[in-house]
């Protein structure tokens, strides 16, 4: 166990009072909510490139270890931290890049309690704060041999900027033709195992012998990269991500026979007869689950591939009418040093003073807008605003006349 710094252990043996309060040194944040102090910075004593998180519950006079699960922030020079309700705490990192200057501390939101029950241990969770929305993901599920794949590639080709595929994990062996990191991620059973435990997969499930699984982080790169998520996985894993907190749009696929079905598959030639024989087994409970389970929002039967090809496209609403050209993206912003934070109702307004060379130094005002977050912990929390002051009161005038 780590040692608690020697300067908040002086802080918080002489109390903070009641409420919430916040304190920092060095490379470190204390904020308090009720009877525990979340001590936030320096290295985290698990994995040291990540920023460390201890608890110190002033009811007992002991330092907690929480489990600290979801994309986890890397160290710093120096933070601060601000309240944003009472279930999650808002960090900001002083000199960090665009994309790596506000994170999520989630400390009893919906995910974390239901961590803790799971685990039996004290939870913390990390987001990484991202602006701007993504695009609901597309589920698509269907027996062995259907076609998804084939669809899918027809989708990504014609609409190479629009989409975007999660890959997958799995313990099967590649095929010929297949990539380490394209067609899937290819990993040992018990390193996979290790990293479902530590909570990284959004769903996993073990289908045809072989475990599958979506990281939490396949997901969220396609939508950092503004492009919708599609996502092939199996009637298990759509079950999964039905019940997540990821909302998307589910359709399976169905063969037009399970003749035609056993045709495709020994025709794509890429599974030994052993193979064949399993996946053609459970692809009958699979069709049943598919059409019986109330998971799938659309039902596509892949009979005449154009055709089938042409009912995605219009579920997708890519029915030919032009889309909308992409929102244009705020003006990013200058990144404050050595920066304090204040939150008046759903905004925070960052203060920094940035010196440079042979000049004063300037001053730096950022308002961030917190009222429309979406999405969390163990991923991304999107929706972040992120505006200068002065854009700000432009705003506000514009409002008052
Ligand atoms: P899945 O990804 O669902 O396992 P694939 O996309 O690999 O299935 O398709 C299996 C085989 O069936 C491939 O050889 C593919 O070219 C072929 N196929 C896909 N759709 C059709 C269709 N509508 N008619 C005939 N063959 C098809
Ligand atoms: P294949 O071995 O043919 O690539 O895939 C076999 C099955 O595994 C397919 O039904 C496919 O949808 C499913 N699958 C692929 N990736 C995942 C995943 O990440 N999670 C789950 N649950 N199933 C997956």
């Amino acid at each position: 166990m780590g040692e608690a710094p020697a300067f908040f252990v002086d802080e918080l043996q002489k109390g903070y009072g009641n409420g919430f309060d916040t304190k920092s040194k060095g490379g470190e944040t204390a904020i308090l909510m009720g009877n525990r102090t979340y001590v936030i910075g320096g290295a985290c004593e698990e994995s040291p490139l990540s920023i460390g998180v201890q608890i110190f519950d002033q009811s007992t006079g002991e330092w907690i270890y929480p489990t600290v699960l979801g994309t986890k922030p890397k160290p710093c020079k120096g933070l601060s931290a601000v309240l944003l309700s009472e279930d999650r705490i808002l960090i900001t990192k002083n000199g960090s890049t665009p994309d790596d200057f506000a994170w999520f501390l989630e400390v009893d939101t919906q995910y974390v309690r239901q961590q803790k029950k799971i685990l039996g241990t004290d939870v913390v969770a990390w987001s990484k704060g991202v602006r701007g929305y993504a695009e609901k993901p597309v589920v698509i599920s269907g027996p062995s041999g259907v076609g998804k794949g084939t669809l899918i590639s027809m989708l990504m080709k014609e609409y190479p900027s629009m989409f975007g595929f999660s890959v997958s994990h799995t313990t099967r062996a590649p095929r010929a033709m297949e990539k380490d990191g394209v067609h899937y991620h290819f990993i040992e059973r018990s390193a996979m195992e290790k990293e479902i435990e530590d909570g990284k997969f959004l769903e996993f499930a073990s289908v045809h012998g072989n475990l599958y699984g979506t990281s939490v982080e396949a997901v969220e790169v396609v939508a950092d990269d503004g492009k919708r998520c599609i996502l092939d996985i199996d009637v298990q894993g759509a079950r999964s991500v039905r019940a997540s907190s990821l909302e998307a749009i589910f359709i399976f696929v169905c063969p037009p026979s399970m003749e035609e079905l056993e045709k495709r598959l020994r025709a794509r030639g890429t599974e030994t007869e052993e193979q064949v024989r399993k996946r053609l087994r459970n692809a009958k409970a699979e069709i049943e689950q598919g059409q019986s389970s109330g998971i799938f929002d659309h039902m596509l039967y892949n009979d005449n591939l154009e055709e089938c090809y042409k009912s995605l496209k219009n579920l997708l609403g890519l029915d030919g009418t032009v889309t909308a050209p992409p929102k244009s993206s705020p003006k990013v912003v200058d990144l404050p040093m050595d920066h304090s934070v204040a939150k008046i109702d759903h905004r925070i307004i960052i203060n920094s003073k940035t010196p440079e060379l042979g000049k004063a130094s300037t001053n730096i005002r950022i308002v961030l807008d917190v009222s429309s977050l979406k999405g969390g912990a163990p991923g991304r929390t999107r929706g972040l605003d992120i505006y200068t002051m002065d854009s700000f009161l432009d705003g506000l005038a514009g409002i008052n006349h």
